[in-house]
């Protein structure tokens, strides 16, 4: 998007089976738990205007990270074109937080040049009996890869409403640094 707008595309990665769909159906507000009208604007692309500080901002979310149907292209694309990422791993399985840090390497191969606004999402984290991955770890893995780092659950709707303002500070912070 251009300089100085407030619309952000944001883009869900991560293993499937992590939660992202159910992450990105709250933000539709499939279970209103943001108030404010949501578009669709396709199967997997989801955009609403969220008043965060004060100021509002649009963000259209992108969940077709495990689209198949589309060809790998899609996930190249996906690297292109995001203005923001939530890589999110499941807490419950420890592959999917190794995974979480292969993209983000990978994201920052695709976008060398670029501070790229990264949030790291622990979800499901009300399933606390099946826990594989502490919350320490998730942490230390934020800083490693210097961006932040938060523990949702979509079952529960947890920090779900934190997790999509938190990424709309994150983009004006750097937005407002430049
Ligand atoms: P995706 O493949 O990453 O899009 O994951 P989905 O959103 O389809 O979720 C995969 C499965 O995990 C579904 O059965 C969801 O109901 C379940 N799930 C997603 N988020 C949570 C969560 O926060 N807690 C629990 N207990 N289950 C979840
Ligand atoms: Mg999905």
């Amino acid at each position: 998007s251009e300089s100085g707008s407030s619309c952000y595309r944001v883009v869900l990665i991560g293993e499937h089976g992590v939660g992202k769909s159910s992450l990105a159906n709250i933000f539709a507000g499939v279970h209103d738990s943001i108030d404010s009208d949501c578009e669709v604007l396709g199967e997997d692309t989801y955009e609403r205007t969220l008043m965060v500080d004060g100021e509002s901002a649009t963000v259209v979310l992108l969940d077709m990270w495990d689209n198949k149907r589309e060809g790998e292209w899609i996930r190249d694309h996906c690297m292109q074109v995001g203005d923001a990422y939530l890589i999110v791993y499941s807490i419950t399985d420890r592959a999917s937080f190794e995974k979480a840090s292969e993209l983000r390497i990978q994201l920052r191969r695709a976008r060398q040049k670029e501070d790229i606004p990264i949030i790291l999402v622990g979800n499901k984290s009300d399933l606390v009996r099946c826990r594989e991955v502490s919350v320490a770890e998730g942490r230390a893995c934020a800083v490693v890869f210097d961006c932040k780092f938060i523990e949702t659950s979509a079952a529960v709707q947890h920090n779900v409403k934190e997790l999509f303002e938190g990424i709309v500070r994150q983009v004006r912070l750097r937005r407002d640094s430049k």
